[in-house]
C-alpha cells in the first residue's frame, strides 16, 4: 500500500489519515490460516515529525483458522496496530549496510505494505480452540469427541466407573444408621437376658 506524502512534505506537524481495504492474500501462506474471509481493513495516520514520517495504523481481517484440539474450522478476527517511523534518508550501520527492518520514504511516497504484513503476521495466534472446553479428538480412533462418543471412549468410562459402582454396592450410605440401631437393640436384649 503506497501512500503519497507530497501534501505534508516540508510541513512539520502536518498529518493526514487514510482508510483502505487491502487484499489479505499473503496470510494464506501461513500454515495456521485456512481461509482469508475478507479484505484487511486499514486505518492509518501519517504525521510529518520533521525528521521522519510517523505512520500509526490499525488493521483487522477475518480469517478461518483450525481448532488445535479437534481441527474444526474456527473463524476469528486478526487485529493489529503499529507505530513506525519512515526515515527521509536511510541510516547506515557500521559497515555501511542499510540497517535491517528500516522503513524509508521513497521520494513523495512511502510503502506501508511491509509494515501492515509484519504487524498482522505476529497477530496470528499459535494455537486457537473452537471453545475453551473443546474435548478434542479421541487419542485412540481420532473421532471428534464433541460430536458424540466413539466406541473406545465408552469403554474407557466403563472401566473407570467399575470400581466406584462396586464401592457403592458394598456400603450404601443409608445402611450405617440402621446398623447402629440394630447394635443398640442387640445390646439391650443381651442386658435383659
Ligand atoms: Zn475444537
Ligand atoms: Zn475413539
Amino acid at each position: 500500500m503506497r501512500l503519497n506524502i507530497s501534501g505534508i512534505q516540508g510541513r512539520k506537524g502536518a498529518s493526514f489519515e487514510v482508510q483502505r481495504d487491502l487484499s489479505g492474500d499473503f496470510l494464506k501462506a501461513l500454515p495456521e490460516v485456512e481461509k482469508v474471509l475478507g479484505p484487511i481493513s486499514v486505518e492509518m495516520k501519517v504525521t510529518n515529525t520533521g525528521e521522519a514520517f510517523l505512520v500509526a495504523g490499525s488493521f483487522s481481517v477475518d480469517v478461518e483458522l483450525r481448532c488445535s484440539r479437534c481441527l474444526e474450522p474456527v473463524r476469528t478476527r486478526l487485529e493489529a496496530a503499529c507505530e513506525e517511523e519512515f526515515l527521509k534518508t536511510p541510516e547506515y550501520g557500521v559497515e555501511e549496510d542499510l540497517l535491517e527492518e528500516q522503513y524509508v520514504v521513497e521520494g513523495d511516497e512511502l510503502d506501508a505494505s511491509g509494515l501492515i504484513q509484519e504487524s498482522l503476521l505476529v497477530s496470528v495466534p499459535m494455537k486457537v480452540v473452537c471453545s475453551p472446553d473443546c474435548p478434542g479428538l479421541c487419542p485412540k480412533c481420532g473421532a471428534a469427541l464433541a460430536e458424540g462418543t466413539c466406541s473406545c471412549s465408552t469403554a474407557d468410562i466403563d472401566i473407570r466407573l467399575a470400581p466406584l459402582s462396586k464401592l457403592l454396592e458394598l456400603s450404601p450410605p443409608a445402611e450405617t444408621p440402621e446398623r447402629r440401631k440394630d447394635n443398640g437393640s442387640t445390646k439391650e436384649k443381651t442386658f435383659q437376658g
